[in-house]
């Protein structure tokens, strides 16, 4: 295996759908960690986003079949340390979350150490009249809110 192997692996397991978000992959969420040689083997590490995301063992299975289908033998895990945060998500995939209908997180160094529930901006129509309509999203992941302005229903990713 070359290293050039190596990044054709990043990239195929870069390019899998995360299960909740269509059309984003988990390389834009920046959940890959690592791929690299250890005893003879391949293996590559992701970081699973929000604690609790029931979506972990999906992608896990999902990395792997897309490196079967490419006839690669590889190894998949999780690792939980360094936690992932929302930092991690790249301007492409902060752009496919706004497409999406979803308000991307704002950078965590950006947050009040303090948390105020800062007015997040609609993916729509970039009105900061918006409000949280509960603390329970459909996921561990996002709370649903609503704007004002447009009157169109929004989740927004937790910031971490
Ligand atoms: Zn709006």
């Amino acid at each position: 295996m070359t290293l050039e192997n190596l990044a054709l692996i990043r990239e195929i397991a870069a390019s899998v759908d995360d299960p909740e978000l269509p059309h984003v992959t988990i390389g834009d969420l920046g959940m890959v960690r690592s791929v690299e040689h250890e005893d003879g083997r391949i293996r590559v590490t992701l970081t699973p986003t929000y604690i609790g995301c029931p979506a972990t063992e999906e992608i896990l299975a999902d990395v792997r079949s897309a490196l079967a289908a490419a006839d690669i033998d590889a190894d998949v895990e999780m690792v939980m340390s360094p936690a992932w945060t929302t930092d991690w998500i790249t301007e492409a995939g902060r752009a496919k979350l706004r497409a999406a209908g979803i308000a991307p997180p704002a950078p965590a160094g950006d947050q009040p150490t303090v948390m105020l529930d800062l007015p997040v901006a609609c993916p729509r129509c970039s009105s900061r009249r918006t409000r949280r309509i509960s603390d329970f999203g459909a996921t561990a992941c996002k709370a649903p809110y609503v704007c004002d302005a447009c009157r169109e229903p929004f989740e927004s990713f937790k910031a971490l």
